[in-house]
């Protein structure tokens, strides 16, 4: 469909095509309101190509733990849980499967297939229109939303921002919408040189925070190395609790072989020790040479020498140290997959409309919702987009 700069009147207009608008867009259809979907990308749910490395990890198969997300969404998901949504996507021709930590992908590992099956769902409503390629700019409130756009304006009676992370601050300032701030979240975290260990993987890891002797995040998975800091979902996941506190700023530490206590880890080294091995040998067959040689670092052991030199001392600080590997969190880069923070939830009704100025909705990133790594975003999106569609 095509537009000129006449102003044409919708019954509902949604900013942003991503999950949580396709999913609302899908859900207000059935009413037969015009709608209109605009977004600056040129193809609807352009994003989800990039979910879950190109596989889309749309939901979840488990039951939720306590920091999945940042508060308790339990009147939400009682309206659209992970199950249903799963059944739904299903009814839509979207086959599915869950791997063994209960992600949820489509069954031909490629975000397209999602993307195709929201698509099939729009096309197949003659009341939903969409302008692509066309940024929002601006929007005015005159018995009615006026949205001005990069491609002319339009008016609608009810308005719905679905704009992820923080495109929509604007809206937010205008209509005086209470939030908290928006902070990168799901992102690498910035720690001390960790040099030698550029590019390595290492699993299993534990993974503690504590604040003081209280432990507040502690997870096992994996970790990769950066040129100065540590990512990985294990590290996507920590970044989640600092992203909450609203500070990067503290310690981690990793305990790089989780499963052995510190018992068993002096008998085997001990063990090698009897071999008198140059010192740098001492981790073959344990460790990659770049970790042994971390290590070593670490504990400030010069590797010119050899095994059977080690003092039991020694040893104690090697155990000691594989068993908790201190960094310091200095800040985090720049590849965050979500935002912690957005519109704070109690400024919104049950259906996601805003208390103070009647015919808003907000759905997806923009509240003040934020999951770990796992399907927690996207289902938040497909459950907060379903409910402000059903209520439009
Ligand atoms: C690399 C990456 C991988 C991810 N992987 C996963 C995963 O596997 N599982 C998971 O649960 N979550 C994942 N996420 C998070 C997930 O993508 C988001 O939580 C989710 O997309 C949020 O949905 P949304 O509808 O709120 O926003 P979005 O999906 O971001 O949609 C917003 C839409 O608004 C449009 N837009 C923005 N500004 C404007 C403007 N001014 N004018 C017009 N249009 C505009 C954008 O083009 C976009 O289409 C990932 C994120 C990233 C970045």
């Amino acid at each position: 469909m095509c537009y000129n700069q006449l102003m044409e009147k919708f019954d509902i207009i949604i900013l942003g095509g991503g999950a949580s608008g396709l999913m609302c867009a899908i859900s207000a259809a059935p009413s037969g309101k015009k709608i209109l979907i605009i977004d600056k990308a040129s193809s609807l749910g352009k994003k989800l190509m990039v979910t879950g490395n190109g596989r889309c990890n749309l939901s979840f198969d488990k039951d939720l733990n306590e920091n999945d997300y940042n508060q308790n969404l339990d009147k939400y998901f009682k309206i659209l849980s992970s199950k249903q949504t799963i059944a739904l996507f299903n009814n839509w021709c979207l086959v599915c499967y869950t791997d063994e930590e209960g992600r949820v992908y489509p069954y031909s590992n490629n975000a397209k297939s999602v993307i195709d099956v929201l698509n099939n769902k729009i096309e197949n409503y003659k009341n939903i229109s969409k302008l692509l390629n066309t940024t929002f700019e601006d929007v005015e409130y005159k018995n009615g939303y006026i949205i001005k756009t990069s491609n002319g304006s339009f008016f609608t009676e009810k308005l719905v921002v679905a704009l992820g992370g923080k495109s929509g601050e604007n809206i937010l300032n205008q209509f005086n919408i209470k939030t908290k701030p928006f902070v990168e979240s799901l992102v690498a975290l910035k720690t001390q040189t960790t040099k030698y260990l550029e590019g390595i993987r290492i699993s299993p890891v534990k993974l503690t925070i504590k604040d003081n002797t209280k432990i507040e995040f502690c997870e096992i998975g994996e970790v990769l190395f950066k040129d100065s800091g540590i990512s990985g979902i294990l590290a996507f996941n920590a970044s989640s609790y600092f992203a909450r506190k609203g500070i990067f700023d503290g310690e981690i530490n990793i305990d790089i072989m989780p499963n052995l206590n510190k018992e068993k880890i002096k008998e085997l080294l001990i063990k090698r020790k009897s071999l008198n091995l140059p010192i740098n040998k001492m981790f073959d067959g344990i460790f990659m040479p770049q970790i042994a040689y971390f290590i070593l670092n670490l504990c400030k052991i010069d590797e010119n020498r050899t095994t059977i030199q080690l003092k039991n001392d020694e040893i104690e600080l090697i155990v000691n140290t594989i068993k908790n590997i201190k960094f310091k969190i200095k800040s985090h880069y720049n590849n965050n997959q979500v935002y912690s923070g957005g519109v704070l939830l109690p400024e919104l009704t049950d259906s996601l409309e805003s208390k103070k100025q009647k015919n808003l909705f907000f759905c997806g990133e923009i509240c003040d919702v934020d999951g770990k790594c796992g399907g927690y975003n996207l289902q938040w999106a497909w459950t907060s987009g379903y409910i402000a569609g059903v209520n439009l």
